[in-house]
């Protein structure tokens, strides 16, 4: 041990400040202070900005605000040196030259808007098809997808396809609610909290918030599943670093155990989900797989108590869990809990047989299994609340299983993420952990009636030239006639969501779209309209590709094949350069923006809430924001809802006039909070004048507190529901039966099987009765299956770093200085094993390409992956970064070694690199295989020829100082 040193000894520390004139404190850091809601991620974190002689000095957090309460991260903090970045465009500009020349020529807005407009009048007087309108990290979707609609095309969908569609669709086809940030641990009464591969993005700062509650109790078990060791799991109190893809695997195991020990929440079963409901046995029947349901359409249960089959929610009864009975017309039935249970009993999901796919010894499975049935059924929390479930029956207390579980996009980004995600989901009904005290809880406007009632739109009878659909792009299929599929099951819509393809693709497919619309499949487009989705680089698998599709011409008419290309984004992107034409945005501190509850509000378990951006400093050059171009560009369409009676705009004040002013049904609009001509109303009223007034004197959110009596068993609380139904979140208040089985899958497998007036065409008969299955299912992902292992034997994943998202924060000046460029990240075994030294170049290369990057050595990670942070790799040239920047030079994207097409079938039949069931891109179905490489010239491969500049963008500073002031 060293000996202590005393003061005197101690070596003195210079000071950063050493010669520097001291600091004057007394001098005010802002003349004006305005609250705002963050967007450098997506977890909407209420900011104060400070202006001092107009300019952003300083951002904090609001204490007051009920996402973050005044925390705020590094990403955060850094918002103004996106604000103030070198690469924001400046003005409309129009291409020149050829696409991906970089050539632009700066026009007016009058102009842009015209062409946009004439392009698009076009389109929407002979095909709407023709527009494909898709945008990226949007958080206006509410907006744009009406937008979509009012115009009439169904060819709409945000990023959600390529991000973790799987997480919603399985939850929201489940439980009717979802992790992501839909909802939360009880972060207070938990007494062990399960995560799975989640990186540092979504919910962010709640999440960091919580694990910090977790901690400080000193009372619960953070366990984090996860191939790699980084952010969240740092602080876990054990790591489980499994082999990606194999979740499902894992929580099978962890369900057969506790059926085993017999540790299962029967009486939650029994109450809250269709556990007993009756299922037909009929093999090769049009019925089979369904529920047996009375003449009224009510699910039939067998009764204990009463020994007779009965309609399901009888006074004082106990449905059965088990065991077969026979309807009075002879079929067979056996209660849902039945099918699943004998499913999840297969010896293939026994711990032993799962240990070595999955990574995991069978002991630590077997412990996990027994800490979560010791915290569920010894640890029970009460709290001291009366409630009232839906039925009348009133509950002294509200007593609670303390396991709380959360998942993100490391289940969610593989082909078989939607199954695993379901088995999480049965994993808590079976513990009994589904919103009640200490489990995983909702937040409003969830739980939903499952699914949604609401239905994508875009049936040839919905499409007509110069009329808006009936309904929204997007939406919740329950049978095979709600595809989006003509008579010979062709898709309906570019990315073919909703077709056979992706039949449950609630967030359409995004990664599919540059593709479709490059082949013409299944149909020709004319306008490919992108809104801050950089699709050249960033967000499209196999980029090369892409950019070839993007600048491929018909040799036959020489023109581009895919004609017209509009974008609107804030920065000097890759994508900047292979548009025709470009509407420059505003930064988020320029403009009146929602966080809409008609969207991804930004909820707790205990309140509704949602929220606004204000304009905090006006625009310096001249951009526009793009929701009031969007609403501009409607009106000059004349689309019906966009325009009065005498054909003048119906928002002139752009997008706060809409925020005020639209209604989507009588009474409920963009905003809750502040309705009423008075101002005193939530959820629903009419519209109030002064509501933007209203939010901005509140912080820039509104939010309503759920009741005591209603904060838990939210599915089934008479006064959730009725507060629910009251706010405008739900349509009645009728209970939501989790759907521990699901029919809705059966009716898709019947389908494939011969039933039904709609069924798959034959190549996708296999596909569809294997993938709809009703009861929780593993397979190897997909890639995995078709390509050689031993050729391939690792997979190949990224990770989002805490310190930045999407590609707009690797051009911060600020976060830069903490990623500049990436490696590859290789567990020290394996690195050993290949001959690859920390810091030695390697190729990657997988079934579609080959990249060269440099290594780094780590213990953290699962022996059989390799991974990176994901977006800090640029395009040279672009972002106004310096052509040896880093990002360009040694930064890579895994991106360009990811085919978005699986290899091909026998039969020549190539599927998307996506989940069978919704359609989500399985970016981390990634297989590789690393050799050593030359270090050559320093530089990663493949380098693309480096973009010009747009014109008049800034002379790039050497150093961007804080406040602007270069
Ligand atoms: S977590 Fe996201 S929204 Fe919150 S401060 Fe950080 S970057 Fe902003």
């Amino acid at each position: 041990m060293p000996k202590d040193v005393s003061a005197s000894q101690r070596p003195v520390v210079q000071s950063w400040s050493a010669g520097r004139p001291a600091p004057d404190l007394s001098q005010p850091s802002a003349d004006r202070i305005a609250c705002t809601t963050c967007y450098m991620c997506a977890c909407r974190c209420g900011i104060k900005v400070h202006i001092k002689d107009g300019r952003i000095r300083y951002i904090e957090g609001n204490r007051d605000h009920p996402v973050n309460k005044g925390v705020l991260c590094a990403k955060g903090s850094a918002g103004l040196m996106n604000h103030y970045s070198p690469a924001r465009l400046r003005k409309p500009l129009k291409r020149t030259g050829p696409r991906g020349s970089g050539q632009y020529e700066e026009i007016e807005w009058g102009e842009a808007l015209a062409t946009a407009t004439s392009w698009l009048k076009a389109i929407r007087d002979s095909d709407p098809r023709k527009l494909a309108f898709f945008t990226g990290r949007d958080q206006s979707q509410a907006l744009t997808g009406w937008w979509a609609s009012q115009f009439g095309t169904p060819n709409y969908a945000a990023h959600g396809g390529f991000c973790s569609v799987n997480m919603a669709a399985a939850g929201l086809y489940t439980i009717g609610g979802s992790f992501w940030e839909f909802g939360e641990a009880d972060w207070e009464h938990t007494r062990y909290f399960l995560m799975f591969g989640v990186a540092e993005d979504h919910d962010s700062n709640p999440i960091k918030i919580g694990l910090g509650k977790l901690k400080t109790r000193g009372q619960a078990k953070f366990v984090s599943v996860n191939p790699v060791r980084t952010g969240y799991s740092a602080i876990a109190d054990e790591w489980i670093g499994i082999r990606p893809g194999t979740d499902g695997l894992f929580v099978l195991a962890l369900i057969q155990e506790l059926l085993r020990a017999g540790k299962i929440d029967e009486e939650y079963l029994r109450r809250y989900t269709n556990a007993a409901w009756l299922v037909i046995q009929a093999p090769g029947a049009d019925d089979d797989g369904l529920f047996a349901r009375d003449a009224a359409g009510q699910p039939l249960v067998f009764d204990e108590a009463l020994g007779k089959i009965t309609p399901v929610h009888q006074p004082n009864g106990k449905p059965s869990l088990a065991g077969k009975v026979t309807l009075s017309d002879g079929r067979a039935v056996v209660p849902a809990f039945h099918l699943v249970a004998k499913r999840c009993l297969d010896p293939r999901y026994a711990a032993e047989s799962v240990a070595e796919e999955t990574g995991i010894d069978a002991r630590v499975i077997k412990r996990i299994a027994a800490e979560l049935a010791h915290a569920a059924f010894e640890q029970t929390v009460t709290i001291d609340q009366p409630w009232t479930d839906w039925t009348g029956r009133r509950h002294d207390r509200m007593v609670g299983r303390p396991v709380a579980m959360h998942a993100m996009r490391g289940i969610s980004a593989h082909s078989n993420g939607f199954h695993t995600c379901r088995a999480i989901h049965v994993l808590q009904m079976i513990l009994g952990a589904v919103d009640t005290p200490g489990a995983f809880r909702y937040k409003p406007p969830f739980p939903r009636p499952i699914p949604p009632t609401i239905k994508p739109t875009g049936h040839a009878k919905d499409l007509y030239p110069g009329k808006p659909m009936p309904g929204p792009p997007l939406g919740f299929p329950t049978s095979p006639q709600e595809l989006l599929v003509d008579p010979d099951g062709t898709p309906r819509r570019l990315d073919k969501a909703y077709s056979w393809e992706a039949p449950l693709a609630a967030h359409g497919l995004m990664h599919q779209v540059i593709r479709g619309a490059w082949a013409g499949e299944p149909y020709k487009i004319d306008t490919l309209f992108l809104f801050m989705a950089n699709m050249s680089w960033n967000s499209s698998m196999n980029t090369a590709g892409t950019i070839d599709m993007l600048t491929d011409k018909d040799p036959a008419t020489g023109e581009y094949k895919i004609p017209r290309i509009i974008y609107s984004d804030a920065y000097a992107s890759e994508m900047v350069a292979y548009a025709d034409l470009i509407l420059p945005d505003t930064t988020y501190l320029e403009r009146w923006d929602c966080i809409s509850l008609l969207d991804r509000p930004i909820c707790d378990a205990d309140g509704a809430a949602d929220s606004i951006r204000q304009p905090v400093v006006p625009p310096d050059r001249d951009v526009r924001p793009f929701q009031d171009v969007l609403l501009e560009l409607g009106a000059r369409l004349g689309l019906s809802a966009l325009v009065k009676d005498d054909g003048s705009p119906r928002y002139p004040g752009g997008y706060a006039d809409y925020l005020v002013h639209h209604e989507r049904k009588p009474g409920v609009g963009m905003l809750a909070g502040f309705r009423g001509p008075a101002g005193d109303k939530q959820g629903v009223g009419a519209p109030n004048e002064r509501q933007l007034d209203a939010y901005v004197a509140n912080g820039c959110f509104w939010r309503g507190e759920v009741p005591a009596s209603a904060r838990y068993f939210k599915h089934a609380n008479r006064d959730y529901l009725e507060w629910a139904t009251a706010l405008g979140l739900i349509d009645k208040a009728e209970p939501i039966v989790l759907q521990f089985y699901s029919e809705v899958l059966q009716r898709f497998r019947l389908a494939a099987q011969g039933h039904g007036p709609v069924q798959p065409p034959a190549e996708h008969r296999s596909r569809i009765a294997t993938y709809f299955d009703p009861l929780p299912l593993w397979y190897m992902p997909f890639e995995e299956a078709a390509v050689d292992r031993d050729a391939f034997p690792l997979h190949a994943v990224t990770q989002r770093p805490m310190a930045m998202y999407h590609s707009w924060g690797s051009q911060n000046a600020w976060l830069r200085q903490i990623h500049g460029d990436n490696f590859l990240h290789i567990h020290r075994t394996t690195a050993s094993r290949l001959g690859v030294a920390d810091g030695d170049w390697v190729w990657v290369e997988s079934h579609h390409g080959r990249i060269k990057v440099r290594a780094k050595l780590m213990d953290g990670v699962n022996p059989h992956t390799v991974w990176t942070w994901n977006a800090i790799g640029k395009r040279a040239g672009t972002w106004n970064l310096a052509p040896t920047a880093g990002e360009s030079q040694q930064g890579f994207l895994l991106n360009h070694v990811i085919s978005e097409l699986l290899p091909p079938r026998d039969d020549g039949q190539r599927y998307g690199n996506s989940d069978p069931v919704t359609g989500q891109a399985a970016w981390y179905d990634l297989r590789v295989r690393i050799t050593k490489a030359e270090a050559g010239d320093g530089v990663a491969e493949p380098q693309f020829p480096a973009l010009p500049l747009p014109p008049h963008l800034p002379a790039r500073p050497d150093i961007l100082r804080r406040g602007g002031k270069p």
